[in-house]
């Protein structure tokens, strides 16, 4: 822990108090950490920061308006079944991102199957430098390395594999309505649900390793709901209770260790037709928008066996790949 993080430390520990969602006294606070009341006034003041809303009352104290769950690894742990042994789970309460940490383990030796699951990022990655907003409690928001005997040129395909392993995840779950958007957005009744990012290391004829990045609304927060560029949605909005945060964790991860180590021996080719199945756009009019600002329409006819993007088009059948192509309906 650094000089810089004490105060962030404070206010994890306090905000761990008061998960519960009932009143807590500013003064018990203070003296249960040995510190000044206006430390602990000092270190809830931002808290909106992270997407959280809290109540301060004279004569009873600070409350937060939702109960916060947290995560915890053994948990977790005891749902991952028979992939219990391929995952190495640590969690953390705060990072930049859990991509660029584990990428940065992952370049330092971290094994395949290191999961780091981050309670809050404060600057959490989407493709191409986007960004990813998450409020604390209110989302899932880790990474998983997995390491291919393979080169970087077979693993075409494996982030949609990875959408496959989503759709697996949240139907076992009971969550009705999802679908996929190519190359690899999950999305919930018209609205993202989740978003994926891959980050890869290695050449081109092997070996390599790839950082699986995943985030995933439970209930977006109103606050950061303006400052995304798209339709959200929420695992909240449906009429089912939110499933518990580490059991959507774990079936997620369960269902990511079997699809990866299937990706590994066969490829994207046996998960092509599970991947249109749930493809929301197939047979349907898109438009594409390319880097150079063109943009293209069609026809979604599905995807080849390296999950490159089939699109019928006046001109014929065309071939796009993910790089840097954004796919909307048209
Ligand atoms: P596209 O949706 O155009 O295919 P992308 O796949 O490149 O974009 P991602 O990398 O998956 O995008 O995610 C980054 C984008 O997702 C951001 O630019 C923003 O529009 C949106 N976004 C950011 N945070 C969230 C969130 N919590 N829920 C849903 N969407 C989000």
């Amino acid at each position: 822990m650094s000089a810089t993080d004490a105060p962030r430390q404070l206010t994890f520990s306090l905000l761990r108090i008061l998960a519960d969602g009932e009143f807590h006294s500013g003064e018990v606070l203070a003296r249960q950490f040995g510190v000044a009341r206006a430390t602990v006034n000092n270190a809830l003041r931002d808290v909106e920061n992270y997407g959280l809303t809290l109540y301060s009352v004279r004569g009873r104290g600070y409350r937060l308006a939702r109960p916060l769950q947290w995560l915890d690894a053994e948990t977790i742990r005891g749902g991952l079944g028979a992939e219990r042994d391929a995952l190495h789970i640590e969690i953390l309460e705060y990072a930049t991102s859990s991509n660029a940490l584990l990428l940065q383990r992952a370049f330092q030796g971290a094994p395949g199957g290191s999961v780091l699951a981050v309670e809050w990022q404060s600057a959490g990655r989407g493709r191409l430098g986007r960004t990813w907003f998450s409020g604390l409690g209110d989302a899932l928001t880790f990474s998983l390395l997995w390491r291919f005997e393979s080169g970087l040129a077979a693993l075409s395909g494996l982030s949609l594999a990875v959408g496959v392993a989503m759709m697996r995840a949240l139907t076992g779950l009971g969550v009705p309505g999802v679908g996929l958007k190519w190359p690899n957005d999950v999305l919930l009744n018209d609205g993202k649900l989740a978003g994926i990012l891959l980050e890869a290391q290695g050449d081109m004829l092997g070996p390599s390793s790839v950082v699986i990045g995943i985030g995933l609304n439970l209930a977006v927060p109103e606050t950061l709901r303006g400052r995304i560029d798209q339709a959200v949605s929420d695992l909240a909005s449906l009429e089912m209770p939110v499933p518990e945060r580490n059991l959507v964790l774990a079936v997620l991860l369960k269902n990511l260790a079997k699809v990866l180590s299937e990706f590994a021996e066969h490829g994207f080719a046996p998960l092509r037709a599970e991947w249109e199945s749930h493809h929301v756009f197939q047979m349907r009019p898109v438009k594409l928008s390319l880097p150079d600002g063109l943009l293209v329409v069609g026809t979604a006819m599905g995807v080849t066996d390296e999950g490159a993007l089939r699109l019928a088009t006046e001109q014929g059948e065309k071939i796009f790949h993910a790089g840097e192509v954004s796919l909307r309906g048209a």
